[in-house]
């Protein structure tokens, strides 16, 4: 079942769109995909960001597509959030800055690290799912109808909290336009992308703390993979002995055997 929400914006679909047949993109050239509807969790390989229910998966491997991602178009015109410019469709995100921060969606406050809407002639970006959400919208939620607030500088929107999540954090909201009642866009998403529809609740995302953690020790990781490829083989295994007695060691000091 199709949420209302999504019936405003409506992406055109696909010109190769799906008849039970595969369809063939250029995000997975190598294999056709094929529409169907699972219940279970998936990760798209477009956005990078969970999805349930209908999706575009491959038959021979794991890739799968959140069907709004499959079918999106190359630019976007007067869109409701970003009416005054054109975005225009990319695939790969901005690289992550040194390696740590992926550019946020200016919808959800979500980083953006695969498929996104940007904008050419300033630095608005959006997740083809934030796409999807419009201005005023009906979520299963609650019985009023929701308004989008317009994007505020805080990071935790005034200490409102969201009735969906209970809390208080960054990206747009929207408000009750009858009642005191707020929802989170990044939570309105769940609404979008089946997640809801089929009642998994969303994952405990990592926090963005433990994330630039693991991002930093994987960048010394590939650092010194790199230094070890440079060297001699005997000369690698030394300096992978030093450093896993805690000793840094640098490369200058190492002298051939
Ligand atoms: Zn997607
Ligand atoms: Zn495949
Ligand atoms: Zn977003
Ligand atoms: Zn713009
Ligand atoms: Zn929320
Ligand atoms: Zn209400």
């Amino acid at each position: 079942m199709q949420p209302s929400a999504a019936a405003g914006v409506g992406f055109p679909s696909s010109p190769q769109s799906a008849s039970g047949e595969g369809i063939t993109h250029y995000a997975h050239s190598k294999h056709p995909l094929v529409e169907v509807t699972l219940s279970e969790l998936f990760t798209c390989g477009g956005c990078k960001e969970y999805g349930a229910g209908r999706r575009f998966a491959c038959q021979d491997c794991d890739f799968q597509l959140h069907d709004f991602c499959a079918t999106s178009p190359p630019v976007l015109n007067n869109h409701p959030f970003h009416g005054h410019h054109q975005l225009v469709f990319h695939a790969k995100p901005k690289s992550a800055k040194g390696g740590i921060s992926w550019p946020r969606c200016d919808v959800c406050g979500k980083s953006s690290k695969g498929f996104a809407f940007r904008c050419r002639a300033c630095n608005f970006q959006m997740h083809p799912c934030c796409a999807m959400l419009t201005t005023e919208a009906h979520f299963p939620a609650h019985p009023h109808a929701l308004r989008l607030l317009p994007a505020v500088s805080t990071t935790t929107n005034g200490g409102v909290a969201c009735g969906q999540c209970s809390k208080r954090r960054s990206g747009r909201m929207y408000r009750c336009t009858v009642c005191e009642y707020h929802l989170h866009a990044v939570c309105a998403k769940d609404f979008i992308n089946g997640l809801q529809a089929n009642g998994i609740p969303p994952p405990e995302r990592p926090s963005a703390l433990g994330t630039a953690a693991r991002l930093a020790s994987q960048v010394v990781i590939e650092f010194i993979g790199g230094l070890i490829e440079g060297l001699g083989e005997g000369m690698g295994e030394a300096l992978v002995q030093n450093i896993v007695r805690g000793r840094c060691v640098s490369r200058r000091r190492i002298q051939p055997p």
